[in-house]
């Protein structure tokens, strides 16, 4: 998920950005003072602004170019904004004295459109109002948003939104006592920190609220703003809210604001603004999301929107909040085997991407397909679990605290972080830093080597160019004990030896998926996309049952791209990708054939990947009858990522991946 805001609206207008001053707020911010009228039956809005301008700054202020600008004065004297592509420019010299701009203005815009998908949301900035919900995101420059040269500027504002009493309006910043008034409410919202700016909400809302207090003695006040139909899992998200909260404090120190709002949105968004997440409806309803979205967004209060983004060099916020949300609650719950699942997801999905989309973190700007996630959120992820797992956990710890408090409401990058955890453990990392923050890729260390003799074992590790600073987990197993040595590979081969009295050793390296690395091939196990996303792709239709045939023509026409390449049954997999469909009797007796391992699970429908003996992946789909198969036809497409899946009446129950089989060395004392 991520957060609204400049970043959008810098892609759209192709900023010039230089690389400004990390870490440094800006001299003197401006201050806005906004007042809207909201009309969500009308789809329409009125606002006023008085700006106070800072003296001696050249500022730039934009606003959508759809949006009517009705007066506008500096000073008290008449003033024009230019057009520029979608935008309005309000261009203001840099003056001696503090200017004041005024200005009025009004949007009209649609109702949001319940039918977008997730992935239209993530890249619509346009405002939508309506009576089911208004949203006006800051990066849509639904108000002049402030930029200097460099760039986008934080800045300080007092929004006062007047709509119908029966709505109830949401923004960052601290909200002042709503004022009920001739069916007409009005609530205010005064930002008093340097933030990326108002991002204004409004729907037809059920509130919740509870206190609860900081780690630094403070009242906070957390909230729920749901439509009536789930107003009734506020108090768990209450209850979840408040739980996650404090185990994030008691990590990186005191919540940054007074009010963590949990909304709904009819859309199926998923966004994180400073103190508050505005989620979709149906996504609320998913009973998980309170121990993951929830987590990551109440995490962004830290990362992106507490500590805000500097304007060129990559963000870092998403990798560490999957890191220090997604993936430490998966370690909390499902422990060390649910954690090493996690990491494997992660690095089978990487090392799927061909070279030409292996972006560096410091290229990633936000999520906007599934390589950019893989990289921006996965591999930053696994970027931040190697230096913990280099620094230490209490050093690691420390430079987070450090950065926190030094970076707090002012706008940091990788440099900066590295100069945190520098300090913090007292160790160069500009290597660690260069290669995999600037540089794209993977490592791919291997084991090449390993020699027993009279001394005892050596073990040559090496890696291909560019030569990552690795510190590579060794497992060695000895009579049935297996110890991990940690051993260090700065450049492109180490060695290291190791005691080995009597008999054998057995060698595996990084086998619990701590590096981000290339895996090799085979060593993940199977899952089904990886043969359903494959361009040579064949199929095979078991002959016996007509109807089913049918059935399985249906399916593969939705489930895959392009049509793949009949193969027939009697030809024994190879190294290509094969999608085999058939009934049980024909599917197992096609495995039997062919010395396949037989299926071992039962089912209405069971698909599962299977990696033949010549290397090509199997995704085999077996059902009891072509109605079954019919039913399942929609849902099979969602399990992709799955080892197995079992269905019945269209829906899986049950699922997971198989195990990864560790690549294990021997080698023997002669
Ligand atoms: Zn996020």
């Amino acid at each position: 998920m991520r957060m609204p805001g400049w970043r959008a609206l810098a892609g759209r207008l192709a900023v010039a950005m230089c690389a400004g001053l990390p870490g440094q707020a800006a001299l003197a911010a401006p201050q806005l003072d906004l007042t809207v009228r909201l009309e969500p039956a009308q789809g329409s809005l009125s606002a006023h602004a008085l700006i106070a301008l800072p003296a001696n700054e050249a500022i730039d202020l934009r606003i959508d170019a759809r949006h009517r600008i009705t007066s506008m004065q500096l000073d008290g004297g008449a003033l024009r904004a230019s057009t520029d592509g979608g935008l309005q420019l309000i261009r203001i010299a840099a003056a001696s004295q503090p200017r004041r701009l005024e200005l009025r203005w009004a949007i009209r815009a649609d109702a949001p459109d319940a039918a977008a998908s997730h992935r239209d949301t993530l890249t619509a900035f346009a405002p939508q109002i309506g009576e089911a919900g208004s949203f006006l995101p800051a990066g849509g420059a639904w108000y002049p948003l402030p930029f200097d040269s460099a760039g986008p500027l934080l800045h300080r504002y007092r929004l006062t939104v007047d709509l119908p009493a029966a709505q109830r309006a949401l923004a960052p910043g601290d909200r002042q006592p709503d004022t009920v008034r001739d069916g007409r409410r009005t609530v205010r919202f005064d930002m008093a920190q340097d933030s990326e700016g108002a991002d204004l909400m409004a729907g037809p809302w059920v509130e919740a609220e509870r206190s609860v207090r900081s780690i630094d003695g403070r009242t906070l006040t957390l909230a729920t703003l749901f439509h009536p139909d789930i107003a009734d899992q506020a108090e768990g998200y209450l209850d979840a809210a408040a739980s996650h909260l404090a185990r994030i404090e008691q990590t990186l120190g005191a919540y940054p604001y007074s009010r963590f709002s949990i909304a709904s949105s009819p859309t199926p968004t998923g966004f994180g603004m400073a103190g508050l997440t505005y989620l979709g409806i149906d996504v609320l309803r998913l009973p998980f999301i309170r121990h993951t979205s929830l987590p990551h967004e109440i995490l962004h209060n830290w990362w992106g929107n507490g500590v805000h983004l500097a304007l060129a060099g990559g963000n870092w916020s998403e990798g560490l909040t999957t890191f220090m949300a997604d993936y430490a609650l998966r370690e909390a719950s499902q422990g060390e085997e649910g954690a090493r699942a996690m990491r494997l997801d992660w690095l089978r999905g990487l090392s799927a991407l061909s070279p030409a989309a292996q972006g560096s973190l410091a290229g990633f700007a936000g999520r906007t397909h599934d390589a950019s996630q893989s990289i921006g959120y996965h591999k930053a992820a696994l970027v931040f679990l190697m230096l913990r797992d280099t620094l230490g956990a209490p050093a690691f710890d420390r430079g987070l605290r450090d950065f926190w408090q030094a970076h707090r409401h002012r706008r940091a990058g990788w440099p900066d972080l590295r100069a945190a955890f520098e300090r913090a453990s007292g160790r160069d990392l500009e290597r660690h830093f260069a290669l995999w923050v600037d540089g794209s890729g993977l490592a791919a260390p291997a084991i090449a080597g390993a020699v027993a003799g009279p001394d005892g074992l050596t073990v040559t590790l090496q890696q291909p160019a560019p030569h990552y600073p690795l510190d590579v987990p060794l497992h060695v197993r000895i009579a049935g004990q297996t110890r991990v040595e940690q051993v260090a590979l700065p450049g492109a081969q180490a060695r290291v030896s190791l005691p080995l009295a009597a008999g054998c050793a057995e060698l595996a390296l990084d086998p619990d998926f701590r590096l981000a690395r290339r895996l090799a091939p085979g060593e993940a196990p199977p899952v089904l996309r990886e043969a359903t996303l494959d361009d040579t792709l064949g199929l095979t239709v078991l002959p016996g049952d007509e109807h089913l045939a049918a059935a399985a023509r249906t399916l593969t026409t939705q489930w895959l791209d392009r049509a793949p390449t009949a193969i027939d049954a009697a030809q024994p997999p190879g190294r290509a990708s094969r999608l085999v469909i058939g009934s049980f009797a024909a599917i197992d007796g096609w495995l039997a054939r062919h010395r396949l391992p037989a299926r071992d699970r039962d089912g209405e429908v069971v698909a599962w990947a299977l990696r033949a003996p010549a290397g090509g992946t199997l995704a085999l789909v077996t059902a009891r009858d072509a109605d079954a198969l019919a039913r399942a036809t929609s849902a099979l497409p969602h399990y992709g990522q799955q080892g197995w899946v079992t269905l019945a009446g269209g829906r899986a129950t049950a699922r997971g991946q198989w195990p990864a089989a560790t690549k294990w060395t021997k080698v023997c004392l002669p």
